[in-house]
This record gives C-alpha cells, sequence and structure tokens, in this order.
C-alpha cells in the first residue's frame, strides 16, 4: 500500500483522482485490511492545514481526538474526549468518527452546533451539511459552526458487550428571535435531534422539545434529556 501525504488541498485532490482511499490513525480500517487486503493506495489528510486546524468555529477532519482542545466548544470537546480508550482517542480522527464509525459521539455534538461541513469532491471542495456527508460519506476537510451560547455533553456508563451508551448534547445559541436550545442524543445506534425556543425557560422550551424526534425517548431517557436542558438554561452564561 502506498500512503499519500498531500500537502495542500489540490494535491490531496489529485490523490483522491487517483483513487487514495482516505485513512485517519486507521484504528478502524487496519484489522479489515490485515483480513481483507491492503488498498493500493491510501491517503491521509494530516499535512493539508485546511483539514488539522482547531480554531474557535474550525475544526479539522484530520485532527486527532486528543487534541481537541478549549478552543472549540465543551460540547465538542467532551465528546471527544469521552470516545474509546485513550489509545483510540491518541490515534483516531475527527473524520474517522464521524464519517467511518458507527457509534460516533462526536454526531450529537455537531449536531447541536448546527455544524457545517467542508468536503472533498473530485471538482474540488464545497460546504454541505452533517446529513449529506453522512449519507454520501464524503471526504471530510473541516466542520464550521458559530459558537454558541453555553453546551454540554453527558454520555450515560455503558456495560461491557451492551447497547452503546445513551449520548445527550445540548448548546444554547443566540439568533434573531432569542436564544435557541439544540439537543441531539444517540440512542442504541439512532441519533435524534430537536430545537426549541428558551426564552422563557426550561419547562416551555421541553415541552417543545415533546414535539421533536427527542420526545420519542422512552421515559428513562427522556429523563436524562430533562436534567441537561434544565441544567445547561440555569447556567449563568444563558440568563
Ligand atoms: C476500542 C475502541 C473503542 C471505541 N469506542 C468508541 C466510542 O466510545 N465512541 C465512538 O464514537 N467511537 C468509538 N470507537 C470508534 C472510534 O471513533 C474510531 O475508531 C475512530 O474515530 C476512527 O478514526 P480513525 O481516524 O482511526 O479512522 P480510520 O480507521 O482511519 O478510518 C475509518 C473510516 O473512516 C474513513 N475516514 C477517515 N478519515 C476520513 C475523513 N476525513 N473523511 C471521510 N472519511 C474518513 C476511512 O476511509 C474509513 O472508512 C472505538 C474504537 C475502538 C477501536
Amino acid at each position: 500500500m502506498l500512503l499519500r501525504l498531500p500537502e495542500s488541498v489540490s494535491e490531496a485532490q489529485e490523490c483522491m483522482a487517483q483513487g487514495a482511499v482516505p485513512v485517519g490513525g486507521a484504528t478502524l480500517v487496519w484489522a479489515g485490511w490485515q483480513r481483507d487486503g491492503f488498498p493500493e493506495q491510501a491517503m491521509s489528510l494530516r499535512n493539508v492545514p485546511e483539514a488539522t486546524a482547531i480554531a474557535p468555529g474550525t475544526l479539522g477532519g484530520a485532527v486527532v481526538l486528543n487534541r481537541i482542545d478549549e478552543r472549540v466548544p465543551e460540547v465538542l470537546r467532551e465528546a471527544a474526549a469521552s470516545v474509546g480508550t485513550g489509545a483510540v482517542r491518541r490515534a483516531g480522527t475527527v473524520g474517522g468518527n464521524l464519517v467511518g464509525s458507527t457509534l460516533r459521539c462526536l454526531l450529537p455534538a455537531a449536531l447541536v452546533l448546527d455544524a457545517r461541513a467542508t468536503v472533498l469532491e473530485p471538482e474540488g471542495a464545497r460546504e454541505t451539511d452533517l446529513a449529506e456527508v453522512l449519507a454520501k460519506q464524503h471526504l471530510l476537510l473541516s466542520l464550521h459552526w458559530s459558537d454558541p451560547v453555553t453546551s454540554a455533553y453527558r454520555k450515560l456508563a455503558g456495560e461491557a458487550g451492551g447497547p452503546p451508551p445513551f449520548v445527550v448534547a445540548g448548546a444554547v445559541h443566540r439568533g434573531g428571535e432569542g436564544l435557541c436550545l439544540r439537543l441531539a442524543v444517540r440512542d442504541g445506534y439512532e441519533v435524534l435531534a430537536g430545537t426549541a425556543g428558551c426564552d422563557a425557560g426550561p419547562e416551555e422550551a421541553l415541552t417543545a422539545l415533546r414535539d421533536t424526534a427527542v420526545g420519542t425517548l422512552n421515559d428513562d431517557h427522556w429523563e436524562v434529556v430533562r436534567q441537561h436542558a434544565t441544567d445547561l438554561l440555569a447556567r449563568p452564561a444563558v440568563r
């Protein structure tokens, strides 16, 4: 296998056109490659500046999970810190987690930030939404968002060999129509999201969220969501 290390978006585009498959830290693909055979060419974006950026409102697709720090909102930082083991976080990347894994702990966090994605296609880079990135398994160059007023992430403890632990992510944004609360959960392998105005406080926001996909959760998980939203809206930044 030839590992290509492009240093710019246009070099990455060339590698892509020549059939190089994207690879992050290989934490997921390595076992499959050893079993089924290696691709002729793979491409890591670790030398492409757009894919390794960490800045307010920006996170590159090749950023390694354990490098995600206070430059990004708490919800995304905590999501990255909750992934697997230290060894997985030292090698696994944002793109590998969001596009390549089934657990996708970063996805609820990215959804509540209302993040947009810059993806690379054979014709060049363009911006799109996360739903399209996941559906079409696009090559993720970077994520972009507007920083929220505040945000938080919680992952429940899981049982070894059991279903994926329940995850809830929340962020409060200030928009033209006042404050709004975005919530997203991972329930099993399914990710559900909802948005509600929250100027009038947690009870009204929760009533409105009941009418979104998040409102379909069972009573135990709804209670986790209720507590998460209530704690988030009680933060000094919101009042
Ligand atoms: C022991 C263990 C525990 C784990 N626990 C968790 C957990 O708690 N929560 C969780 O969410 N995940 C968990 N995972 C999965 C983890 O998220 C992934 O292993 C990791 O994020 C994959 O990143 P990677 O860079 O190594 O991907 P790779 O293995 O390099 O690639 C995986 C796939 O993603 C594709 N890919 C890589 N980069 C990009 C890109 N920029 N754009 C598009 N596609 C890309 C590759 O082509 C490949 O198909 C766990 C994994 C292990 C091994």
